[in-house]
């Protein structure tokens, strides 16, 4: 039986679009609509087409667009969604206030891998084990999304309807990607299980704590690859907020975790395994943002 794989070559023949401004990228995506896709750094989409689960008749390149990269501090931080894993991974800004973001783009497989795939491609294309989702899911993220006709920002929380799926319209392109400055006494983590380093999460969580001496006075505990969309689990940091910290409030808010996850059985793992090893690194990264929370914050 054929069946195309991603050794596949690209086969269906389409039309490439390299703009060099955002204006004209936007009126391109307008006008061709649902036949057109925007490629970032293809590391998504090369792969769907080769594997022909996506044939597009035009493809819009965002290469040329110089004012949808970098990464400036001000009040918190905006990243530019064509912003390359590697340039996020490689920020000291981003390692010294934001650790969480910072080890899920350091867990990210290989390095050609980190130096083409983007920040905005790894949240567009949805996947449900894209590793920077849940470290921004914990850390406030909001994404600014614009069409010809203005721009909008929505929570991160608001953004993922399902496999592959986000409230992108047609033709609305993701700008940015904005992070609210830490208060003092914040600690975040990131923890990734894979089959092998180059692969994605067979589960991976991040978490961020504010702390107050011994209290926690906010929590923030996200998961990925155990849902249809990246996930936050409000009961385990109901059961955090408000009281101490320790090895055996991380314990009871892992095992919360690992109940309210739905997770599916594939190539990867069993959902099994995937319901203890979330229990596992939920407590560890809960342990580790505890530890960071408490020097002196910031992270
Ligand atoms: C070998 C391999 C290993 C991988 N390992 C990992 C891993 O460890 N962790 C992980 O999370 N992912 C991994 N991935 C998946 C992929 O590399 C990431 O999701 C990457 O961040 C995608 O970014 P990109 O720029 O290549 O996206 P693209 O492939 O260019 O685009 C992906 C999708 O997003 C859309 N899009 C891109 N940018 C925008 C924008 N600005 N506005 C609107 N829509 C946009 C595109 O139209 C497309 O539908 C891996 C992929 C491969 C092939």
């Amino acid at each position: 039986m054929y069946m195309a794989t991603n050794t596949h070559i690209l086969v269906p023949e389409f039309d490439y679009r390299r703009p060099g401004s955002l204006s004209e990228v936007l009126a391109l995506a307008a006008e061709h609509g649902d036949r057109a896709r925007l490629i970032a750094g293809g590391t998504d989409l090369l792969v769907q087409m080769k594997m022909e689960r996506d044939a597009p008749s035009l493809v819009i390149s965002l290469a040329g667009i110089e004012e949808l990269r970098g990464i400036a501090s001000g009040d918190g931080l905006t990243i530019g969604a064509m912003t390359t894993i590697r340039d996020v991974a490689g920020s000291a800004t981003v390692r010294r206030q934001y650790a969480a973001l910072h080890e899920a783009c350091q867990a990210f497989s290989t390095v050609q891998i980190m130096v083409m795939g983007t920040l905005g491609g790894n949240l567009c294309n949805a996947s449900p084990a894209a590793d920077t989702a849940p470290a921004l899911l914990v850390l406030d993220a909001r994404v600014d999304l614009v069409t010809g006709e203005g721009g909008r920002s929505v929570a991160l929380g608001d953004f993922f309807t399902g496999p592959g799926r986000t409230v992108l319209a047609g033709g609305e392109v993701m700008q940015s990607v904005t992070l609210p400055e830490p208060g003092a006494g914040t600690g975040s983590a990131f923890l990734k299980i894979s089959r092998v380093v180059a692969d994605i999460a067979q589960v991976c969580a991040a978490v961020r704590l504010v702390r107050d001496g011994d209290t926690i006075t906010d929590c923030r505990i996200a998961l990925g690859s155990v849902a249809p969309t990246p996930l936050r689990i409000g009961r385990a940091e109901a059961s955090l907020t408000g009281g101490n910290g320790g090895l055996e409030a991380f314990e009871r808010a892992a095992r919360i975790a690992a109940e309210e996850i739905r997770p599916i059985s594939d190539v990867r793992a069993t959902a099994a395994y995937r319901r203890h090893a979330a229990g596992v690194i939920v407590r560890d990264a809960l342990t580790t943002a505890w530890r960071r929370a408490g020097e002196g914050g910031g992270k």
